[in-house]
């Protein structure tokens, strides 16, 4: 019995060691944080993590499938290290001892937003972003841009053929946006457009979409969604985020993701695929099968239709825009698509499932964004509560209720002997 318990622990501190790195210079409470990610890998009861009584709501993670979690997809923390260390700089530096991180977020088109405030906080959608992912990414600097008119570039766009709502090519504009407004090429970019995205031609809709190798992200408020529905069903109305099919790409290989599309979706006709499409696409996806249409088209037929009215913020955007944004901006650092549990870095199968999921890294995924920025875990918990906080007071909703409780857990989890 004592040499199978020997074993079972020598097991672990290997496996450990891989989902995490080495924990002896941690915290007593942030090392037992971290070593709750080796529930994904043992059937419950082999190793001693949380108290086997611990109920399953009272759990901080649950792994994403019956463990050990499966190999493919899989990039342990050891492998993520490995990526962004060999990944260096013109300078010579890797990103992990890149001295300046910082983040330029930028607005790219005007947005027709209602009346918006979160109280004590702010009283602008993209202000409010900006708060929320200063609390999520503690260490990066995040300067929130002058709007950028995303026209100058003139992305490639279309109308989708069912929704009649006009899309931008989402890689066309990601990898061209640092060129376009003239950044420096160490700095990160998330861009904020109106418009809707679509990721290829094949693909109706994408929430956002990040790429690792140019370190820009964009992602859209989402309006248009198109619903999964034949070509016949031209009445549906393309309004309701929370009811389509919608796919999104795989990582491959965790550690060689290159290029993250999340929250796209596919008509009913067209196959459904996961994994990423080649980089190279971006540049030559210039085969229109939708219609393309000119920037003052555009403007006259959204008139025309009615449907460009003033979008009110509320508790459903505010959290899809959270989510998205901290997702994408993830991936900028070498994320990829978390396969361990439940994580706000799971891929995402639908626009349902992506808003399902919660808004908190599991140990794996924290492990390597504290490791990339150096930050205090704690801190950075209570920060992102305080902005949650706020949020439910304007915004209430289940959600942010879940995730507040979430932090009240792993807060005392953290502060227990
Ligand atoms: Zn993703
Ligand atoms: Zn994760």
């Amino acid at each position: 019995m004592e040499i199978n318990r020997r074993k079972i622990i020598k097991k672990t501190q290997r496996k450990l060691s891989n989902l995490v790195g080495k924990l002896d210079k941690e915290e007593p409470g942030i090392r037992a944080l971290f070593e709750l990610s080796a529930s994904c890998v043992f059937p419950a009861g082999a190793v001693e993590t949380e108290p086997a009584e611990t109920a399953d709501t009272m759990r901080l993670f649950s792994p994403a499938s019956e463990p050990p979690v499966p190999k493919k997809g899989r990039q342990t923390y050891r492998m993520w290290k490995a990526m962004v260390e060999l990944d260096s700089s013109p300078f010579g530096k890797s990103r992990l001892t890149e001295k300046m991180k910082r983040l330029r977020f930028l607005p790219l088109e005007r947005y027709n937003v209602g009346p918006f405030n979160i109280d004590g906080l702010t009283s602008g959608i993209t202000e409010f972003l900006f708060l929320f992912l200063k609390a999520f990414f503690p260490g990066l600097e995040i300067t929130l841009e002058s709007p950028y008119d995303i026209s100058q570039m003139d992305p490639i766009s279309r109308y989708h053929k069912l929704t009649h709502k006009k899309q931008y090519l989402v890689t066309d504009v990601y990898t061209r946006l640092h060129r376009a407004t003239d950044s420096n090429r160490k700095d990160y970019i998330l861009g904020l457009t109106w418009t809707d995205l679509y990721p290829s031609e094949d693909l109706n809709f994408a929430l956002g979409e990040a790429l690792y190798s140019h370190r820009c992200a964009v992602f859209s408020f989402g309006r248009f969604e198109p619903l999964l529905h034949n070509e016949n069903d031209r009445d549906i109305a393309p309004k309701d985020i929370d009811t389509s099919a919608v796919v999104s790409n795989s990582s491959g290989e965790g550690c060689c993701e290159e290029k993250s599309g999340c929250g796209r979706s596919f008509a009913s006709d067209e196959k459904q695929t996961l994994g990423c499409a080649e980089e190279s696409k971006a540049g030559k996806a210039k085969e229109r099968e939708l219609p393309h249409h000119s920037k003052d088209v555009s403007l006259d037929q959204e008139k025309k239709d009615g449907e460009d009215d003033v979008l009110q913020i509320n508790a459903d955007i505010l959290w899809k825009m959270m989510r998205v944004s901290s997702h994408e901006v993830c991936h900028l650092f070498g994320l990829s698509h978390c396969v361990f549990f439940h994580c706000a870095m799971n891929e995402s199968k639908s626009v349902t499932e992506a808003l399902k999921q919660p808004l908190y890294l599991c140990p794996v995924c924290l492990r390597k964004l504290q490791k990339f920025f150096n930050f205090d875990i704690p801190a950075r918990y209570r920060q992102i509560q305080d902005v949650c906080l706020k949020v439910q007071r304007s915004y209430p909703s289940e959600r942010i209720a879940e995730t507040i409780d979430w932090l009240n857990r792993v807060q005392e989890f953290l502060s227990t002997d």
